[in-house]
């Protein structure tokens, strides 16, 4: 067996590197695992502007980098890779990174979600030429151009205002005739002179020169079924983000969307000593704040738990001995 660590955390976005500041300023030398987006969703993002104490504002990789300097200044071990595969059927449990097995008392799971696609096999055919799902990434891309953002949330809302620092015209295509967004996003995004709205809409395919460029979309009215053909150079995907619990293999409590369930107002899941903290549980909140407090609460928990784990432990030796 491997060296049994007292706490691993797998994900490095603010819940993960939050549960390691505290973790490792409770001396449990934490290993912090930080998948193949290291810094988490804040990273592809440009300006983030309601993580409190930056009034001006603060760029969302440079944000994650500091979260990252201040969980190894207390000592936590990055490990810059991906967990594949746990086992919370024994303690104490295990998780495999790269053939490797790495063993712990407890373990905080705080990997996010990622990005969901609209599934058209044209979507996944000009995927890198033309169809995108970050414009932090690939904005400058479209300079001078005309590009569409799909979605109703604050990710689309952003990220169309994002890219009107680029592109002549963004157009907006929605399902339905609402935003789902913050106010504040949705006034920006309305007044903005360069975003063009289209309601009630979705995309039945994108078209193009394959491997080379977008040309246009075939566009479904959702109220009619209606389709209209409109010339576009480029699709921003942003519909919302799928929680990444797969790779738990079904050992933890999920809701309907793969969502961990824990237990209300706390990080336990239903395996005891195993944690649950930002994204990976939320589908309500879904913030860089309350990722980074639940993080907090997940490491506070997992110590609380550890720390009566090691008095049962000592009192059922002494009530051995005698
Ligand atoms: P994430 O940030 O999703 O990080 C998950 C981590 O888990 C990643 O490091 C990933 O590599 C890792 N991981 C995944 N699978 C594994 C595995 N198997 N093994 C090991 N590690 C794994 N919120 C705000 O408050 N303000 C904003 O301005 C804002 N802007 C946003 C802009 C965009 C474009 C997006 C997408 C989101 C934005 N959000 C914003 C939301 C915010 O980014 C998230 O709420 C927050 O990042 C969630 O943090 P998290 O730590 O739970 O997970
Ligand atoms: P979201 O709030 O879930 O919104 C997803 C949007 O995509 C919805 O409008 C949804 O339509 C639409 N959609 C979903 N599936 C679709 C499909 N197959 N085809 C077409 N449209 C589809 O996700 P999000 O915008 O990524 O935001 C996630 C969280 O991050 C939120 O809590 C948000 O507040 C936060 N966030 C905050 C900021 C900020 O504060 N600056 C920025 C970005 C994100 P319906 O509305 O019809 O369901």
């Amino acid at each position: 067996m491997s060296h049994v660590h007292d706490v691993i955390i797998l994900g490095s976005g603010p819940a993960g590197y939050t549960a390691a500041i505290y973790t490792a300023r409770a001396n449990l030398k934490p290993v912090l695992f930080t998948g193949l987006q290291p810094g988490g969703q804040l990273t592809i993002t440009s300006d983030v502007e309601n993580y409190p104490a930056f009034p001006e504002g603060v760029l969302g990789p440079e944000l994650m980098e500091k979260f990252r300097a201040q969980a190894e200044r207390f000592g936590t071990e990055m490990k810059d890779a991906m967990v594949d595969k746990v086992d919370f059927s024994q303690r104490p449990f295990r998780v495999w990174s790269d053939g490797v097995e790495y063993a712990a008392k407890s373990v905080i799971v705080a990997t996010g979600a990622s990005a969901m696609l609209l599934g058209l096999p044209s979507e996944q055919a000009f995927m890198g030429f033309g169809v995108s799902a970050c414009a932090t990434c690939d904005g400058f891309f479209f300079r001078g151009k005309r590009v569409i953002v799909v979605g109703g949330g604050d990710t689309a809302l952003e990220e169309a205002n994002f890219l009107t620092r680029f592109c002549t015209e963004v157009v907006l295509v929605h399902r339905r005739d609402q935003f789902r967004g913050s106010k504040i996003m949705q006034e920006r995004a309305l007044s903005n002179e360069k975003i063009r709205v289209i309601w009630n809409a979705e995309i039945a395919e994108v078209l193009g020169e394959k491997d080379k460029r977008v040309t246009a979309v075939k566009l479904r009215d959702t109220k009619s079924g209606a389709i209209t053909e409109m010339p576009i150079d480029g699709v921003f995907v942003a519909i919302g983000h799928k929680p990444n619990t797969e790779f738990l293999g079904g050992q933890l409590a999920t809701d309907g969307k793969g969502y961990v369930q824990v237990k209300p107002g706390t990080s336990y899941t239903n395996v005891e000593g195993v944690f649950a903290a930002g994204d990976v549980h939320d589908s309500v909140y879904r913030q860089a704040i309350t990722a980074a407090g639940s993080g907090c609460m997940a490491a506070i928990d997992a110590e609380r738990w550890l720390e009566a784990q090691a008095h049962a432990e000592q009192h059922a030796a002494g009530a051995a001995k005698h």
